[in-house]
């Protein structure tokens, strides 16, 4: 069957807006005319909000989430430089391979998937750490793969606590712009996000928060950047302008997508995320299974891993619902394929469309054999839209 909408319910590319879209849908323009700084300096300021710093600077690369982690990196380092850093999800394992690569030195933490970053444990290595040796400390906040959100701000205060002067980076691709992201308040001095996330456009921008004190470690620090350079970057952005040239259209589209989150306003956004997932946790529980995530502090308002009994194959509950539904699911990703699929609940989104990924999944699962109870996780998610609907004090007409 292929008429009515596909559903997209993977954590990115998320929903994309008709206004993001409608603002895309120009014609290509002169990235060094006179006006084009009209564009480009509300749009870095609007990011500074988002990103909440007065003190940072934030910039814009043509690249994905990717690109961002590597700016971070290579802006601030030098070869065999040392980093704190924990693995617990595919995306968390991946920025530290890059780190890797760029030939520094990786303290890592292997941390079960399904919890997020082990606080006493970094405690313990930057208290041991005395000659400060340790230069970078590593936080995935929002662990894509397992559904697992860290606590930054406890970071900050370990590292605050023992005076070490690490910086903090922070990939926050899968948090920023949807749950509560606090760049100054943190401390965080490179904070990477990705525009097909929270931002709810198509892929293409690396969104890169950097505090002060990061770009005075750029000015000696000694890794080779070129496209990635901050300096560069920073110095065109002053005049309205960028180094090369720009993905004009994502600029359009970013500005619409500013728009919408700062006109709903950041705390309403964070909010409506919340109770979003908590919808799809209700229902995990009413189809009786259980999180990726092991504790409800680590449970995540934009993603959740769902595991399914053992004898089973998660990759044939999305297979199937994407054959047979159209609905996207994200797979179990390298530890955890065959044994979780995720529901992407972040972006532009509402109530009724989580639960027609609810609806989805359970017919899926039924269709490969799993003893769910037909319409039992959309009732659970369904009561408790309608017990906090009038909570919310918001009516849906716009
Ligand atoms: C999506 C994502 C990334 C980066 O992905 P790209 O595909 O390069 O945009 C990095 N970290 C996390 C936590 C993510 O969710």
């Amino acid at each position: 069957m292929t008429s009515g909408n596909r559903v997209l319910a993977i954590p990115g590319p998320t929903n994309m807006p008709d206004k993001v879209r409608m603002a895309m849908d120009r014609a290509l323009e002169d990235h060094r005319a006179p006006d084009f700084p009209e564009l480009v300096r509300p749009i870095l300021a609007d990011l500074k909000k988002v990103f909440r710093t007065e003190s940072g600077e934030v910039v814009i690369f043509p690249a994905s989430g990717t690109g961002g982690w590597e700016a971070a990196i290579a802006n601030t380092l030098s070869p065999g430089d040392k980093v704190l850093a924990a693995s617990f999800g595919q995306f968390s394992h991946l920025w530290i391979d890059l780190c890797q690569r760029f030939g520094l030195d990786v303290d890592v933490v292997e941390v079960p998937w399904g919890e997020g970053v082990p606080l006493a444990e970094y405690r313990r290595r930057l208290e041991a750490d005395r000659a400060h040796a340790i230069k970078g400390v590593l936080v995935c906040h929002n662990e894509t793969a397992t559904g697992v959100t860290s606590d930054v701000a406890a970071v900050r205060r370990i590292l605050d606590d023992l005076a070490h002067p690490a910086l903090l980076y922070v990939d926050g691709v899968s948090s920023i712009a949807s749950i509560d992201f606090q760049m100054d308040a943190w401390g965080v001095d490179l904070a990477v996000s990705g525009s097909q996330k929270g931002f709810m456009l198509p892929a293409g921008l690396a969104i890169v928060g950097v505090s002060q004190k990061a770009l005075a470690a750029a000015e000696s620090a000694r890794l080779p950047r070129c496209f990635f350079d901050f300096g560069d970057m920073i110095r065109a952005n002053r005049e309205g302008y960028f180094p090369y040239t720009p993905a004009t259209l994502l600029l359009h589209g970013l500005r619409a997508s500013l728009d919408m989150l700062l006109a709903e306003g950041l705390e309403n956004v964070y909010a409506r995320h919340n109770r979003l997932a908590e919808g799809v946790r209700r229902a995990v529980a009413a189809w009786g299974l259980e999180l990726c995530a092991r504790a409800p502090e680590w449970y995540s308002d934009t993603v959740s891993a769902i595991m399914v009994p053992d004898g089973f194959d998660s990759a044939e509950v999305v297979r199937t619902a994407y054959e047979r539904y159209r609905l996207s699911l994200g797979v179990g990703l390298s530890k955890v394929a065959g044994k979780v699929f995720r529901i992407g609940h972040l972006g532009w989104l509402n109530e009724l469309m989580v639960i027609e990924a609810l609806a989805g999944s359970e017919m899926a699962m039924r269709d490969v054999g799993l003893a769910v109870e037909p319409g039992s996780g959309v009732a659970a998610a369904e009561e408790f839209y309608r017990e906090t609907a009038a909570a919310t004090g918001m009516k849906q007409v716009a």
